[in-house]
């Protein structure tokens, strides 16, 4: 394409929020073969909201201290689902506790200290990994996730004492954007931390047929890999810090506008309005300005 054509596409999409960096990726977008699009805060809203507190039997446990003690935890991190908890316990105004350690620890959860206590709050991963039986509540957990739920599992000093289940709703227009994607002929891939019952449900609902789930933070690059060497064209659609990579090895990194810094720094393009009608929008214009040419 001309260095004139370019700019009139760039221009084209920046009217309907479509950032594009450089001219290289708006004639890139055109021949994607496969679309990779991360699940929490790209297809969903990642303002995911508390739905039910699940108590196991341990004494002195009702709901009020569980959200405290997890919210008091949650306040020390940044990711989408810390921000529910701490927003729950601040609904019903719980007060808060001074934690003494406190460690993320990627794609599993949060560990921290109270009182001499370990406090985990994570993944079944995470539970597993620290030798928590959970075996009388995984049931329980197993339904919450098909209801597209994520549990949480909440431990301290090494008992359950609790599962809390946190819902992220469906941005409006995931399904319809995700449609046109595949009328393009792309090949739709969801990618995510979040567990395998979880990811199988939201991805029925947008209609996803190839998933990945429990994927670490540092796979997601090794997937958008892949995909390449089996001779795709790759799009990577993401919002997190833990997509930064996967956004930059990708043949077109698409960043959610909404999203962290990191993702917009390593994207060639960017959603502004955070829908994913920006991916086909791109696409099309992409089409338009390569044929302008011809
Ligand atoms: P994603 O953003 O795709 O869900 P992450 O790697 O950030 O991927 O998280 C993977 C999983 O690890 C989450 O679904 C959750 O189960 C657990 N997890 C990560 N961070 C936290 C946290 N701060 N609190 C609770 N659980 C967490
Ligand atoms: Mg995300």
């Amino acid at each position: 394409a001309t260095p004139m054509s370019v700019m009139v596409g760039v221009g084209k999409a920046a009217e309907s929020g479509v950032l594009i960096r450089n001219g290289e990726a708006l004639q890139t977008a055109s021949k994607i073969t496969a679309m990779v699009l991360d699940k929490t805060g790209t297809i969903t809203e990642g303002a995911p909201k508390v739905t039910d507190i699940v108590l196991t039997d341990v004494k002195d446990f009702d709901e009020d201290t569980v959200l405290s003690l997890a919210a008091s935890i949650e306040r020390h991190s940044e990711h989408p689902l810390a921000d529910a908890i701490v927003a729950s316990a601040a609904s019903r105004s719980l007060p808060l506790v001074d934690i003494t350690m406190f460690n993320a620890l990627a794609g599993k959860g949060v560990e921290a200290d109270f009182k001499g206590q370990i406090l985990l709050f994570g993944n079944e991963k995470l539970m597993h990994d620290s030798k928590i039986n959970i075996d009388a509540y995984q049931a329980k957990a197993q339904q919450l996730a098909s209801e597209s739920k994520t549990p949480i599992y909440f431990s301290v000093a090494g008992q359950l004492v609790a599962i809390i289940a946190v819902a992220d709703p469906i941005k409006v227009d995931s399904v319809a954007a995700i449609k046109r994607l595949k009328r393009n002929g792309i090949k739709v891939i969801m990618l995510t931390g979040d567990n395998k019952s979880t990811a199988e449900a939201v991805a029925a609902m947008v209609d996803i047929d190839h998933f990945y789930a429990e994927v670490m933070p540092e796979d997601k690059a090794k997937k958008v890999a892949d995909l390449q060497a089996e001779g795709e064209i790759v799009g990577m659609t993401g919002d997190g810090i833990n997509d930064a990579p996967a956004l930059a090895l990708a043949n077109v990194g698409f960043a959610i506008g909404t999203g962290t810094d990191v993702a917009i720094e390593s994207a060639d393009i960017t959603l502004m309005r955070g829908s994913l009608h920006g991916l086909a929008d791109a696409i099309a214009v992409s089409k338009a300005t390569l044929a302008n040419i011809k």
